[in-house]
């Protein structure tokens, strides 16, 4: 390591959302995780995700697609206010937007109707903290005109404080916010579904359950993050504030005066210094400097360690009290202010570890039931470890051994000839165990009975979920099967919606769709469907849609049973398809592992890298 690297706890950030998500609840307050401090590292999103948070908060677009990018399926808010010239990426970027500007609104809105979609909006009310805002008085007529524009969904308000100007959350500003919800609803006739109070810095109000009862939602960052509310920067009670860590390398060592020596002038960043004689001490420089930090924001976790200064790259330090004494080469670690973390994460020369709790690792023991020619090739499994699967193969699975297998955490892949979906779906929702199902094929083969329908109806406590299924891919359905599926409503994306949406974002909404409150998901995959893009799909697709499923981390069951590939090459490419779903890439990185330098700065997501 050339350089300093800072680590990231991810199960650290998921017990945090995990309280700050538990007390708003408990005050009828939604919570919605802000990442942008980490400028959208996906495993992050991903702890906050697991912790409870409703969705993901991101002020820069290039963060929202490192988010995308790594597999982030729920909703996300873009926080900062958008500049005019941006509302196609952000239509087509984010579910929802926080607005001070009409002409912006009016932007979005066409930006939205000519991309098919309604785009979400929360107008921002000014309490007073001069950052972003309508005024209030400009605020009945903004949403008036919002509610008239055709591309726009009008969501709700919200408010931000102590951001810039500092004002803190009160009882009084906050009732100020509820009050013009009010307003709206019965002056407007229209429903405020969401009143967004703010950021962590309200979170004392909550606490102290002064909260006005019509605000739903918090937008948390730091409270999360580094487990302090932001006013006193207190720490917050049942949080940790050690999720992030940086450390640096000891590259000189020497016992040295405390007081230069000869006529001082400016140091390099134009400063004066002033310096006190303590004698010689021992003088520790370290590999980092004001290029990855910001210096000022760091703690040494060694109460003995007094920082003295920093140049562009060097630190120096005091740490003549340490003891033992320390040694060139030795480490020291630092906690991080809100400000020092953004630097570091923002840094391309600090790299980025992640430190996965071995029970939030995405289980890498994958079961192969059936008897199969994918499965077949023992060679393909030799670097199986690398890209994160440990193999293991059972000919003719049973519906009980595959609930313990899934139970424990392990995925599966069922393929042979005789088609399982319907029993594995039957199976795992009498377990309750429901997962989301998406259903990829040209055909609408989906067994009906599992929704209760027809003479071989299952039991009730077999039954599936409609919400929590959708179809995809489909080119033919008969008139029976097509008025089933607008019977229960289930959500279907046909290749027509594939040419338009684009495979990943298609897929990206079906699994949103499926995941909602399911235990993940399963996959039922007709390799049928890619056809080399005559009707269906081409290779490219399948495999970025398997990418997409991958990246989720929500896979539980691929299933490819049914179909058997006839020709060696048939054989080759199904296998890749379904390789592809379990995270295999072309540069494979297994998951969970280090996050690399990458000159973005923010833990590679660049497709072939992992996170
Ligand atoms: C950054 C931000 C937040 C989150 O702030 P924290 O203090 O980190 O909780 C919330 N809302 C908006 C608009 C933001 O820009």
């Amino acid at each position: 390591m050339s350089g300093p690297s800072v680590t990231v706890d991810e199960a650290k950030i998921e017990a945090n959302a995990r309280a700050i998500v538990g007390l708003c609840a408990e005050h009828g307050i939604e919570t919605v995780g802000v990442c942008k401090v980490v400028c959208g590292m996906p495993a992050v999103a991903k702890a906050m995700i697991r912790g409870g948070v409703v969705g993901i908060g991101e002020s820069r677009l290039e963060n929202v697609q490192r988010l995308r990018a790594g597999g982030i399926v729920a909703p996300i808010a873009l926080l900062r206010i958008p500049p005019l010239s941006a509302a196609a990426d952000i239509v087509a970027s984010v579910d929802a937007s926080l607005n001070s500007e009409m002409s912006v609104l009016r932007a979005l809105s066409r930006a939205a109707e000519e991309r098919g979609v309604a785009h979400k909006v929360v107008l921002m009310v000014d309490l007073g903290d001069l950052r972003e805002g309508f005024w209030p008085d400009d605020l009945m007529d903004a949403v008036r005109e919002t509610m008239e524009l055709p591309g726009i969904k009008f969501q709700g308000i919200g408010a931000n404080l102590a951001c810039y100007g500092g004002v803190i959350p009160t009882e009084k500003n906050m009732n100020e916010l509820a009050d013009w919800a009010c307003r709206i609803e019965d002056g407007l006739g229209v429903r405020v579904e969401t009143v967004s109070g703010g950021n962590s810095s309200a979170l004392p109000l909550v606490a102290a359950g002064k909260m006005p009862g019509r605000i739903n939602q918090l937008r948390i960052g730091e409270a999360i993050l580094l487990g302090r509310e932001t006013i006193r920067r207190q720490p917050w009670p049942g949080t940790a504030q050690d999720a992030f860590a940086l450390t640096a390398e000891i590259i000189e060592l020497k016992r040295k005066p405390s007081v230069p020596i000869g006529e001082t002038g400016q140091d390099a960043f134009g400063g004066k210094p002033v310096f006190a004689d303590k004698g010689e001490i021992m003088r520790a420089i370290l590999n980092v400097g004001r290029e990855d930090a910001d210096v000022g924001g760091l703690v040494p976790r060694d109460a003995n360690v007094t920082i003295l200064g920093a140049s562009s790259d060097h630190l120096i330090a005091d740490v003549t009290a340490c003891r033992p004494p320390l040694s060139l080469g030795d480490e020291l670690t630092f906690d991080l202010s809100y400000a020092a973390l953004l630097a570091v994460m923002t840094s391309a020369y600090v790299e980025k570890r992640l430190v996965t709790d071995a029970r939030t690792v995405r289980d890498a023991r994958v079961l192969f039931a059936g008897k199969s020619r994918l499965f077949a090739d023992a060679s393909q499994w030799q670097d199986a470890a690398r890209w994160g699967c440990d193999p293991e193969f059972a000919d003719e699975p049973e519906s009980a051994a595959w609930l313990d297998w899934l139970r424990e955490g392990g995925r599966m892949v069922v393929a042979g000839k005789k088609a399982r979906a319907a029993e594995l779906c039957a199976s795992t929702a009498a377990a309750g165990l429901p997962l989301g199902m998406i259903w990829i094929g040209p055909e609408l083969d989906f067994p009906f009975a599992l929704l209760g329908v027809g003479p071989e109806a299952v039991a009730e406590e077999c039954r599936v979920s409609p919400e929590h299924l959708v179809f995809l891919g489909l080119r033919n359905a008969n008139e029976e099967k097509a008025e089933l599926v607008r019977r229960f409503r289930i959500e279907t994306y046909t290749m027509e919606d594939v040419d338009v949406l684009g495979i990943r974002e298609t897929v990206r909404r079906a699994l949103r769709r499926a995941a909602a409150g399911s235990c993940g998901i399963l996959v039922r995959f007709d390799p049928t469907v890619a056809d080399r893009g005559r009707d269906g799909l081409t290779d490219r697709e399948c495999h970025l849609a398997m990418e997409t499923v991958a990246a989720s981390d929500l896979l539980r069951v691929l299933d490819v049973s049914g179909r058997e590939p006839v020709g060696e090459r048939d054989v080759r490419r199904w296998r890749r398809f379904m390789l592809s779903a379990l995270g295999k890439r072309i540069l494979a990185v297994s998951n969970g592992t280090a996050t690399k330098r990458n000159h973005g700065g923010n833990g590679g997501t660049e497709p072939g890298t992992a996170h």
